[in-house]
């Protein structure tokens, strides 16, 4: 504008030049519809018409003080200052387009037509016509930007005519189909049909277009390619001015991705809705306050109820029978977030009660919110019932177990009892005058008895095996003088068949040890007896060894090899059974249970052993068998050194015996306490070997024979040494019998014999009797009766004993056996009497009690516990207390020591074990 009007002010512009327009003219500037604007070459608006003051909102006026210029947008006052450059030129666009800033400050879009008036051949104006288009303009824009819309949109737009052919697809529908425009224009859409909709689907679609209303549906189609897919479409009819449809737009979204997951989802849903309906569970789902939410059939099922209705209008606290039982399950809750297996006693429908597991977790705890409690239950009353009554049932079979056990104990003591007496009586009977007959009977008698009691102990102890009463102990004892005792029961046996029995303990095997004694010599007793019973000629010798050894522990292997008459092998491994025989033909020779070696199995597994036999029919055995003992504490064992040892040090012994094991094992046992032994295995060779010794001024100062022997035997070949050697210094001849008959003392007596022993000898016996002989002799004695194991014994001091025993047989067989050992002895029959004895007597008046522990009035654990109570108070020495006991039943050791026992025997009373546990308990005393 400045540019244009430079140098002029418009007030001088307009006053100089405004035109007049001719008035014929007037009226139709007046009134046409176009703003008719006139302006110099300098742009300065010269003349205006009503419709320019109306599109510009200047008067007529204020427009003759304006420049072209000032009525351009800002924008365009450049390209406006170019076409008045070009006006001057007398060019003028015919046609153009601008855009006006009103008065107002309204934008609007104008077209304009102008030509420039010359005069005389120069230019001198610019007439024009300026017309509104700012409408159409605006028009033109919006559909420029919703074709641009459809173009690029993400939704395949399909236009068709009202017959429905396709007159426009947009790129996103030629992506989605496969069908360029080309293809499909003029088309019906029917050309994307898939088949998979029914007919009724596209006609229902048309009546609504064709009737002017929208679509909505999805279309199930085909792409050119052949695959399906979904479309989610709306379908607009479209109207001319006149309301008429000429078209139909189609706008679709494809949905194939989402049906997908849709169907997946809708899929999924329905698994876990079945999961839920058909759970043989019941699943369910509470609010934290017990309303319940939902439920499946087997929650409505479990409880009782008739429909889901009838379920979901109950609490959660009418499920339980005890209100705690939520009340604590809620708590768990809330400490644990869970409850896993939480058993309760349920309330159904009617009022009954049962059973029910339940796992539930607590949801949705968001901060503030309780929460909600899903879960799953399980009905377990039928298994809570069976538990019951398997509980019952186990309480029922404990409880029989228990009274066989206590029948066990009472069958234990009532048998045995009588059997003592039987035995005991018999055995005091034969050491009485009798006639051969009537020595023969009870020698039967008391046999019977044995076998007996032998069939009971066996029967019993299987029993305590069947019901798992039988327990192994781990006490201390002595392991060669345990064995010794019940070898030499076995060696009488062997010896009425003529049988030789020898007994072996190998280098290496400790002295005392931890185990139990009692099975230990059970196992061997019953190998050994076996062996006695099916050998009808040779020997049968025992052997103690050791397989290996630690600091802690050893394993002793036991081996008993007879020569008798073998098991075939396929019998070997049954005969370990119980209730086998080898032999089980109903015309067998030897008798038994066949439950010897099944005990025996399992008493040498329960000590951690094991057993077998190594056999051939006719070729004799060996048994086998392994345990495991303990390392004694005592630590005085290893340095443990017999009595007798310095005696026969450096002694030249002769040892005499037909048989070669036996006199293999004596020599060994002499050689071991530093004896120089000779061996001879016959009075002939032994004879000669005397002499020889005497002529080489080596006589032997002892001389050890066997008693039986072919051809000379021992009686015969003491009588020879001694008929020689009159005057001269004579040897001590030590006698080994295997019967320790009456008479046999006599005979020793007659043939100059210093003494005799039963076989098979315990190495600390022999040492003993060696030592007493050579004791004796160096006394020089005249007429000293011969040394027996019971002489050794009678060396030692007499005393003085407390016997309460309620059983008159009892009490008369433990009186004899005492008193026939020098020792002296006051009997009571009960607990009380015995207490009130021991109270009342001066201390020390008792060397030992021997207390039966069941008696009347007061019994044996009480008496003691008197007597140790007196004791402290005031001061009295211990008293040596032996229990007797017919139990011999599990934890009868531990009951006795907790009572204050010192001991226990268990009856009958076997005078070897009495007089053993004397020994020991006096020793131990001293
Ligand atoms: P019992 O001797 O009471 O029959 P055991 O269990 O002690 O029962 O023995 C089972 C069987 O094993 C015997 O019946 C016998 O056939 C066989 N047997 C055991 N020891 C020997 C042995 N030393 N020699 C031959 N057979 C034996």
């Amino acid at each position: 504008m400045m540019k244009a009007s430079a140098g002029l002010t418009n007030t001088e512009i307009i006053a100089a030049d405004f035109p007049r327009v001719p008035s014929k003219y007037e009226t139709f500037f007046e009134n046409a519809i176009d703003a008719i604007l006139c302006f110099d070459l300098s742009g300065r608006i010269t003349f205006v018409n009503p419709s320019a003051t109306k599109l510009f909102g200047y008067t007529r006026d204020e427009f003759l003080a304006l420049s072209v210029l000032d009525l351009v947008a800002p924008e365009m006052v450049a390209s406006a200052v170019d076409v008045l450059e070009s006006a001057r030129l007398s060019e003028f666009p015919a046609h153009s387009d601008w855009e006006i800033v009103t008065k107002l400050g309204d934008r609007k879009f104008v077209a304009v037509s102008g030509h420039v008036v010359q005069e005389h051949g120069k230019p001198i104006e610019v007439q024009g016509t300026v017309r509104d288009i700012t409408h159409r303009r605006r028009n033109e824009d919006e559909v420029r930007k919703l074709s641009l819309a459809v173009e690029h949109s993400p939704a395949s737009v399909v236009i068709t005519d009202s017959n429905g052919n396709i007159e426009y697809v947009n790129p996103k529908s030629v992506e989605l189909t496969g069908y360029t425009r080309e293809e499909v224009r003029g088309q019906n859409p029917r050309c994307f049909k898939s088949g998979e909709q029914s007919d009724s689907f596209y006609r229902d679609l048309w009546q609504t277009i064709t009737s002017g209303r929208e679509w909505h549906g999805e279309f199930h189609n085909r792409k050119k390619n052949g695959e399906l897919y979904w479309e989610n479409a709306s379908i607009s009819p479209i109207r001319n001015a006149r309301g008429r449809i000429t078209h139909f737009v189609a706008v679709k979204e494809d949905i194939t991705g989402r049906k997908g997951r849709e169907e997946l989802l809708r899929a999924s849903e329905e698994r876990y809705r079945q999961l839920f309906e058909r759970n043989l569970a019941g699943v369910f789902r509470t609010t934290f306050e017990g309303e319940v939410l939902d439920a499946n059939d087997a929650c409505i099922r479990i409880f009782g109820c008739r429909d889901r209705e009838e379920f979901l209008r109950l609490k959660a606290l009418d499920l339980y029978a005890n209100a705690a039982d939520r009340e604590r399950m809620l708590m768990l809750l809330r400490l644990e977030k869970r409850a896993n297996n939480f058993e309760f006693r349920s309330r159904r429908a009617d009022g009954s009660t049962g059973w029910v597991l339940l796992n539930v977790t607590l949801i949705d705890m968001t901060e503030g919110k309780r929460g909600y409690i899903e879960g799953s239950l399980i009905d377990i009353t039928d298994r809570k019932l069976m538990e019951a009554q398997l509980h019952a049932a186990v309480e029922t079979a404990e409880a029989a177990n228990r009274s066989k056990g206590e029948f066990l104990a009472n069958m234990s003591h009532e048998i045995r009892t009588p059997m003592n007496g039987i035995i005991g009586m018999t055995e005091l009977v034969l050491d009485t005058e009798l006639s051969v007959e009537q020595r023969d009977y009870l020698n039967t008698v008391k046999s019977c008895a044995s076998s007996l009691l032998n069939l009971i102990n066996d029967i019993l102890d299987f029993s305590k095996i069947e019901a798992g009463h039988l327990d192994i102990e781990n006490i201390e004892f002595d392991l060669r003088s345990s064995f010794a005792d019940a070898i030499k029961a076995l060696a009488l046996r062997a010896h009425e068949k003529n049988l030789e029995l020898t007994f072996e303990v190998t280098p290496g095997v400790p002295e005392r040890v931890l185990g139990d004694p009692i099975r230990l010599r059970q196992v061997l007793v019953n190998v050994a007896n076996n062996a006695i019973k099916f050998t009808e000629g040779g020997e049968v010798a025992v052997r103690i060894g050791i397989d290996s050894c630690t600091a802690d522990e050893t394993v002793l292997h036991l081996m008993v090899r007879d020569t008798g008459i073998g098991i075939p092998v396929e019998k070997q491994k049954t005969i370990f059974e119980a209730f086998a025989q080898a032999d089980s033909s109903t015309t067998r020779k030897y008798g038994g249970t066949g439950l010897g070696l099944a005990i025996c199995a399992n008493l040498v597994q329960r000590m951690g052993g094991s057993i077998w036999v190594d056999s051939e029919s006719g070729a004799g055995s060996t048994f086998h068998f392994t345990v495991k003992v303990g390392a004694s504490p005592s630590l005085d064992t290893a340095e443990h050194i017999p009595t007798g040892e310095s005696e026969v040090h450096g002694l030249n012994i002769l040892v005499v015996d037909d048989n070669p094991t036996n006199l293999r094992i004596l020599s060994e046992m002499l050689k071991r306490r530093g004896a120089i032994p000779e061996e001879a295995k016959s009075g002939q060779e032994a004879l000669q070997a005397v002499m020889r010794a005497q002529e080489n001024g080596t006589p032997f100062p002892l001389i050890l024979t066997d008693s039986r022997m072919p051809e000379m035997d021992g009686f015969t070949l003491a009588a020879h040494i001694r008929e020689k050697k009159e005057g001269q210094q004579q040897p001590i001849i030590m006698m080994l019998t295997s019967d320790g008959l009456r008479g046999d003392a006599e005979r020793c007596r007659q043939n100059g014999i210093n003494a005799y022993l039963v076989k098979p000898v315990a190495a600390s016996e022999l040492m003993e009797t060696m030592a007493a002989c050579i004791h004796k002799q160096t006394k020089r004695s005249v007429n000293i009766p011969p040394v027996t194991r019971h002489s050794v014994r009678e060396m030692r001091r007499s005393l003085h004993f407390l016997l309460a025993e309620d059983n008159l047989v009892n009490q008369r067989l433990a009186v004899r056996l005492l008193k026939k050992h020098g020792h002296s002895v006051v009997v009571v029959g009960d607990g009380r009497q015995a207490l009130r004895l021991v109270q009342d007597g001066r201390p020390g008046e008792f060397d030992a009690v021997l207390m039966d522990v069941q008696m009347p009035e007061m019994d044996g654990f009480e008496a003691v516990a008197g007597i140790r109570e007196d004791e402290i108070k005031h001061g009295k020495p211990w008293i040596p207390v032996i229990a007797l006991t017919a139990h011999a039943m599990k934890g009868d050791r531990e009951r006795c020591h907790a009572a204050g026992m010192d001991a226990y025997i268990s009856k009958p009373i076997s005078a070897d074990e009495l007089f053993a546990t004397i020994g020991s308990l006096m020793s131990r005393v001293q």
